[in-house]
């Protein structure tokens, strides 16, 4: 298991490049801070708009129902640290839970938008289905990929038009292809003759991707061995199909998930249009989507960041895709959307000592959220929140340093977290905070044990910070005006849930 060598390098602020300037100081008990005049939980006047009302509105356009959520100063470790000690005093908490910064997610769409402007995300709902970021991301404008029928069952009751789904599973269960169907979902991929005929006889309408196999072979979780057609099968693939007569309308393929290579971006953009001449040489009607898949990261753990990728993609789609050939381009980010707005809280509540080396229980693990040390070779980046003892010094600066085992609550000994790690000496009710645990994390765990992952709450945030506030805003006032389609079910879906008198921000999932 690695583990990382500074705190630092996971922190959000040097991917949202705050200074140290812009570090507010909190202290468990007082919550005085450096640079805060008011409290960092009250709203605050940016750009003339007040922040709630921006807010209240994006989150009101998602229907998500949440008409309150804390402010705090910057997504900096600091504050949000600040944010889950508050909240574990005011509401008592002793079970593990989430923080989603949903300004993160502003940003990151923001950058998004900067470094792809001609491809437009549909964010793979399978990396993380919380109804806040899935909603935030509506809100934004953003389409989705759903592989199944829940995930098409949550995107469509937010309401998200069929038009803005893509139903990205190259291999679909007959009963999902029909309710797909019954939602007016038609996009859907396939790489293989089979599933032609299947997707024929539920889905009469259905438009076809064919998925290439495309492979970053240093990626963290190659796709290729199970999904995409080779080269050599193209050509039957596109015949198959037509003589089925179902509409061929583009091509998509996805690069493996926490990729490193942008080469193989280019690779594969490059093959995509081969298949697009392809079809042209057979005499099929011009294919009109591409769609370039996931794989991108904030490169919090050394894989490639978005904005490198951006480079290669762009020149490739410039090189293959001019903007003459009249070509929608899309993509399928997951983890990117994902992974860094969300901070996973745990709390200590066992504790042993064997010789030098200090043991801890927290009540979660690699059956619940920590499954992606297995599944998504994921690098945990732990830190103390010394709440019960250390209350004038909460993130531990300076204590000491002690070998310590973590180990998640069930019964098995292979839920372990983490192992000679150095911690602090802690006690029961302390907590450890893991950040950049969006991805692949909880939707992936199991109530193995009578510890169930999917009850693990979820309190939604929103951070100002030099760039993230004014960006933020900007792009929530322009996003509000744009792709509204789902604002009338806006009405009914608020005002059932202000009755709903459940702690302001909390997402029960
Ligand atoms: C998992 C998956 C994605 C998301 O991949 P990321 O690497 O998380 O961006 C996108 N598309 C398909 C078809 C997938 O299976």
């Amino acid at each position: 298991m690695a583990s990382c060598n500074s705190t630092m390098m996971y922190s959000l602020d040097a991917f949202l490049g705050l200074e140290d300037a812009d570090y507010c100081e909190f202290s468990c008990s007082g919550r005085k801070t450096k640079c805060a005049k008011s409290s960092a939980f009250e709203p605050r006047e940016v750009d003339s708009m007040p922040l709630t009302t921006a807010l209240n509105k994006v989150l009101e356009s998602a229907c998500n129902g949440l008409s309150k959520v804390p402010i705090i100063t910057s997504s900096s470790q600091q504050d949000i640290d600040a944010f889950i000690e508050s909240t574990i005093q005011s509401n008592n908490l002793q079970d593990a839970f989430y923080v989603l910064d949903l300004a993160v997610v502003v940003q990151l769409f923001n950058d998004w938008v900067t470094a792809l402007p001609k491809v437009k995300p549909y964010y793979a709902v399978k990396c993380n289905p919380s109804p806040s970021l899935l909603s935030t991301l509506a809100a934004l404008g953003a389409g989705f990929d759903c592989a199944s029928q829940s995930e098409l069952e949550l995107v469509t009751s937010m309401g998200v038009s069929a038009q803005r789904i893509i139903f990205a599973n190259p291999c679909k269960m007959p009963s999902h292809i029909k309710y797909a169907t019954s939602v007016g979902v038609n996009l859907t991929t396939y790489d293989c003759e089979h599933e032609v005929r299947k997707v024929k006889v539920h889905s009469p309408n259905a438009k076809l991707l064919l998925r290439l196999r495309a492979d970053d072979r240093n990626s963290k979780w190659p796709l290729g061995v199970k999904y995409g057609a080779l080269s050599s099968e193209v050509e039957h693939l596109l015949m198959a199909a037509a003589n089925a007569q179902v509409d061929v309308v583009g091509v998509s393929f996805h690069i493996g998930s926490g990729a490193s290579d942008a080469r193989s971006y280019l690779d594969a953009i490059a093959a995509a249009r081969g298949v697009f001449e392809k079809a042209l040489s057979m005499g099929l009607p011009a294919m009109h989507i591409l769609d370039i898949g996931g794989g991108f990261t904030v490169g919090n753990n050394g894989e490639l960041k978005l904005a490198e990728a951006a480079k290669v993609i762009n020149a490739a789609l410039e090189q293959y895709f001019p903007e003459e050939l009249g070509v929608s381009i899309i993509a399928e980010p997951g983890r990117y959307f994902a992974e860094a707005p969300t901070t996973l809280a745990a709390m200590i509540y066992g504790k042993r000592v064997r010789e030098e080396v200090r043991e801890y229980w927290i009540n979660d693990g690699i059956y619940g959220t920590m499954n992606c040390l297995i599944h998504d070779y994921a690098v945990l980046c732990p830190r103390p929140l010394a709440c019960a003892s250390q209350r004038s010094n909460v993130s531990c600066a300076k204590l000491p340093l002690h070998k310590s085992t973590v180990f998640g609550p069930t019964c098995d000994s292979l839920d372990t977290v983490l192992k000679e790690h150095p911690l602090p000496d802690l006690v029961d009710g302390d907590w450890i905070v893991f950040p950049n645990m969006g991805a692949y994390t909880h939707c992936a765990g199991s109530s193995f044990n009578g510890f169930d992952t999917s009850a693990i709450p979820t309190y939604c945030v929103f951070s100002l910070n030099a760039r993230g506030s004014s960006v933020a805003l900007d792009t929530l006032k322009t996003s509000f005006h744009t792709e509204c389609d789902f604002c009338d079910k806006l009405s009914s879906t608020s005002t059932e849930a202000s009755t709903e008198e459940s702690s302001p921000g909390e997402d029960s999932e």
